[in-house]
């Protein structure tokens, strides 16, 4: 058996190891030129169910590796106004670190999660490829075509190219995304000698999230303890993460606007948004590279209907985006690379389109509750009243 998985991100490297561990053959294909190729968020939250996925994905020197580029663990989540002070009584229910019994959060480097999901496997991950479509033959195999005229012959196909995903929009037609009227910004600022002095004690450590009606600011300090090699990527710099989410009407866009804005108009309505809260708070903003701030409009997945399975299926963003409101999406993709992997071990006692119906049950039984816990927090985080529902 041939497994093609499109999508270099979380959850299409995850995969990949677990099949390197299944000894199952695979091809990862990716349309970025290079894996650090462009900026694709700072920190991920994994949570319990990630970490579970990840260590049976992995070998156990991988998931040792994996441990030790995760950040300094860190206190608590403070939750606080947007003048720093205390507030009781303001949480988001599927933030991990409430729960007991339960395994804490790490929190991860996104680019360097994604280093360190492509040891072992650099000569089976493509990069320059752009999947363009897909056609299924009379012998149940899958041709994939790319952007560059290549052409590629496979048992299965997997989706893990993210909440746009082209192999979605064939398989699935009727797929839906709804815009949920949130919009969500995020930077970082790298923590220099210079930048220690200039941002304030409280924001430069542990986890911040300031409540503010629709609006809602997280601040998160990523400090890591000691160099490890990870192929030719280096260990980041200490940062200060930041993101920034809240209707696009309190982000003064409207509903409707172009995205993504311009960097001078994003400047403008941070500074907009932010003009009343506490100056370091603004400082924070302020001091985050031009290159490094993005502002993203939030979307989710709709419950699709039944369909049959067949060799095509779909894992993480590319079926069930939602709101990050709750860190669950990374968590999820990761989750679903598990599940497949363990039908996929099933094969070929059962055969191959068993295995991702199997698969594809437990996927949609755990993601769409994700992204209905994801709404909920969202309205939690916002502390947006029933009128302000994600739509
Ligand atoms: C600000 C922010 C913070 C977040 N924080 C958290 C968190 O703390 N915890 C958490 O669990 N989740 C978090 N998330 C959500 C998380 O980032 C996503 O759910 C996760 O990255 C999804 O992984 P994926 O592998 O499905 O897709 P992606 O990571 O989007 O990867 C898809 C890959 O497919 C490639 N691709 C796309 N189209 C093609 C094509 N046609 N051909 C080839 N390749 C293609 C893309 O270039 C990309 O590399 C956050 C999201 C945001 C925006």
């Amino acid at each position: 058996m041939h497994v093609t998985i499109i999508g270099a991100g979380l959850g299409g490297l995850c995969l990949a190891q677990g099949l390197r561990q299944l000894g199952v053959s695979f091809d990862v294909f990716e349309k970025d030129e290079a894996i650090n190729s462009r900026a694709q968020g700072y920190r991920i939250r994994i949570d319990e169910t990630g970490q579970l996925a990840l260590e049976q994905c992995l070998s156990p020197q991988h998931y040792a590796l994996f441990l030790r580029t995760c950040a300094v663990a860190i206190p608590p989540v403070k939750t606080v106004d947007a003048q720093l002070r205390p507030l009781e009584e303001k949480w988001v229910d599927d933030w991990r670190d409430a729960k007991a019994n339960t395994r804490s959060d790490l929190r991860v480097d996104r680019a360097l999660m994604r280093a360190v999901l492509m040891q072992g496997i650099e000569e089976r991950v493509h990069f320059g490829k752009q999947f363009s479509d897909y056609q299924e033959c009379d012998n149940k195999q899958v041709r994939v075509c790319f952007e560059d005229g290549h052409q590629h012959t496979t048992d299965l196909l997997v989706a893990a190219d993210g909440v746009y995903s082209r192999v979605c929009q064939q398989r699935f037609p009727a797929h839906h995304i709804r815009d949920t009227g949130y919009v969500c910004a995020y930077g970082k600022v790298v923590l220099n000698a210079h930048n220690r002095r200039l941002i304030a004690a409280q924001l430069r450590t542990g986890t911040s999230v300031v409540f503010e009606k629709n609006i809602a600011f997280v601040v998160d300090c990523m400090e890591f303890e000691k160099p490890v090699e990870v192929g030719a990527m280096s260990m980041p710099q200490d940062y200060v993460y930041w993101a920034l989410i809240g209707s696009s009407h309190a982000f003064g866009i409207g509903a409707h606007a172009d995205l993504p804005l311009s960097l001078p108009t994003l400047r403008q309505q941070l500074s907009h948004v932010t003009r009343t809260w506490s100056s370091e708070v603004q400082q924070l903003l302020e001091l985050s590279a031009d290159t490094e701030i993005t502002l993203t409009p939030v979307k989710a997945a709709v419950a699709p209907a039944p369909w049959l399975s067949s060799s095509i299926c779909a894992i993480g963003d590319a079926i069930h985006v939602m709101s990050p409101a709750s860190g669950l999406g990374a968590n999820s993709a990761l989750y679903d690379a598990k599940e497949l992997m363990s039908a996929l071990r099933q094969y070929p006692t059962k055969d191959l389109v068993q295995c991702v119906a199997d698969f594809e049950e437990k996927m949609l039984a755990h993601s769409f509750s994700a992204v209905q816990s994801s709404d909920v927090g969202t309205r939690q985080l916002l502390q947006a009243g029933a009128e302000e529902k994600c739509s």
